[in-house]
């Protein structure tokens, strides 16, 4: 018979666990004065330690890199994809830089150009993948433009170089011709004076 009261139990109102009659009154005491049920997870916890319960267990946390208040279950969500304050790296110049001026810096920084040393143009480095993998080494018109005038130039040059050649070669020629006109004059005149002398 005393075993059988042993056995039997009551549940507890407060923590709805199951409670042995022989106890029931010493436990209410005791459970109704210390424990509380956390409205979050339903956990029975000291009341005193219940507000610390909540922080630490359920309270939204304050991201350590922005400083907002985000749910405890998706801040390291929020911290490795989410957070405007992550440090991302730069798609072409991999500087590290926090997320929320990623766009503004890869604006600007995507504009700077590189020389493509398969075709020799210079390509904006947001446009470089499609480029590399659209390139076919062909210069293209409007480089080939480009080079065509620096080549016309050249040319040009040459032209402007050669007509001064020819011109100073034909100033060669000619005082080769005035001298060799005016030796032979020279010795024609010479012969003259010497001809009468030996007339004489
Ligand atoms: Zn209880
Ligand atoms: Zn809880
Ligand atoms: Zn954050
Ligand atoms: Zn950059
Ligand atoms: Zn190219």
């Amino acid at each position: 018979m005393e075993a059988a009261l042993d056995q039997a139990t009551s549940t507890c109102s407060h923590c709805d666990r199951a409670i042995p009659i022989a106890n029931v009154d010493l436990h209410n005491a005791h459970c109704s004065r210390n424990l509380q049920k956390c409205k979050v997870c339903g956990d029975m916890v000291p009341k005193k330690n219940a507000e610390d319960h909540y922080l630490t267990t359920h309270a939204p946390v304050s991201c350590s890199l922005c400083s907002e208040t985000i749910d405890r279950d998706i801040i390291d969500i929020h911290k490795g994809e989410n957070c405007p304050k992550r440090i991302v790296t730069c798609d072409f110049c991999e500087f590290p830089l926090p997320a929320v001026d990623l766009a503004e810096h890869q604006e600007v920084c995507g504009n700077r150009t590189e020389l493509c040393h398969l075709c020799n143009k210079y390509v904006r480095l947001r446009e470089r993948y499609t480029h590399e993998a659209r390139c076919n080494g062909i210069q293209d018109s409007a480089v080939g433009s480009s080079r065509n005038v620096r080549e016309a130039e050249r040319d040009e040059g040459v032209q402007r170089r050669r007509p001064q050649n020819e011109f100073s070669t034909k100033r060669l020629l000619f005082s080769i011709a005035i001298t060799g006109i005016a030796v032979i004059l020279g010795s024609i005149f010479l012969q003259r004076k010497a001809d009468p002398s030996e007339m004489h």
